[in-house]
């Protein structure tokens, strides 16, 4: 195993005993899943930047929704503090408007169909993410070099923009941690397209109970092509590692 390898699973396995300690902590509180999440976001954005030294800089910015047609994919945690955070926004009933409509559209895509589809994602408004503090940590880590190769691939005349490694790796490490405490607390870890989850979060207002109690309430949005049986040997041979 090489110095990067070495360097990956031990960061992992940091995240993972720093979400279980929060997992542990705050089990029967209310603050449980805003302090993962806040946990992921904080560390996801501090570890980002060491890893990103030296490299160009990101195109990326608040403000700039060009590459938002892609298919979003989140946790549990991720679905159920959205949903809370749309009952706090001043527009929550266009955008859950919006949200149905999408969902109807891109119900059952796979990423391919999806991109096909070009259909923006149901939070842009004025050209901006309406949801930037609350978004996923999928949307955290896909960030280009070039905003020129972003608007060529929105428009469908090129297929691929140079996304950053650093934050893909840095991310796909948090989730990943990330579920795998979520697992060992007994928790349903699974990943899940986010417009079909969603509304699935706003039509039933005992979700969030339902999930703390267990219950894959979200199973009809799960993502089909990740399996979780070798997600979990892989999270398991990590622990033993
Ligand atoms: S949630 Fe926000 S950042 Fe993510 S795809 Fe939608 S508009 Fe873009």
């Amino acid at each position: 195993m090489n110095t990067e390898e070495d360097g990956a699973l031990a960061f992992f396995r940091a995240q993972h005993r720093a979400f279980t300690q929060t997992l542990g902590e705050r089990r029967e509180r209310e603050d449980m899943m805003p302090a993962l999440l806040a946990q992921a976001y904080s560390s996801f954005e501090g570890n980002v930047e060491v890893q990103a030294e030296g490299q160009p800089a990101i195109a990326c910015h608040k403000g700039c929704a060009t590459c938002c047609t892609m298919r979003v994919i989140a946790t549990a945690p991720e679905v159920l503090m959205l949903a809370r955070y749309m009952g706090t926004a001043a527009s929550t009933a266009d955008l859950r408007q919006r949200l149905v409509e999408a969902d109807r559209a891109t119900r059952g895509c796979d990423e391919g169909q999806r991109v096909a589809l070009r259909r923006r994602c149901p939070f842009i408004a004025k050209g901006a993410c309406v949801i930037y503090p609350a978004r996923p940590l999928a949307c955290r880590g896909h960030a280009s070099y070039d905003k020129r190769a972003c608007v060529e691939a929105a428009a469908g005349r090129i297929d691929r923009i140079p996304l950053s490694m650093p934050h893909m790796m840095v991310r796909s490490l948090i989730q990943n941690a990330m579920q795998s405490a979520l697992r060992d607390a007994g928790y349903i870890w699974a990943a899940y397209e986010l417009n079909h989850a969603l509304t699935i979060a706003l039509d039933d207002e005992g979700c969030e109970a339902a999930w703390r109690a267990g219950e894959d309430v979200f199973a009809p949005a799960v993502v089909t092509e990740i399996s979780q049986d070798e997600m979990a040997e892989v999270f398991d041979r990590i622990q033993a590692g």
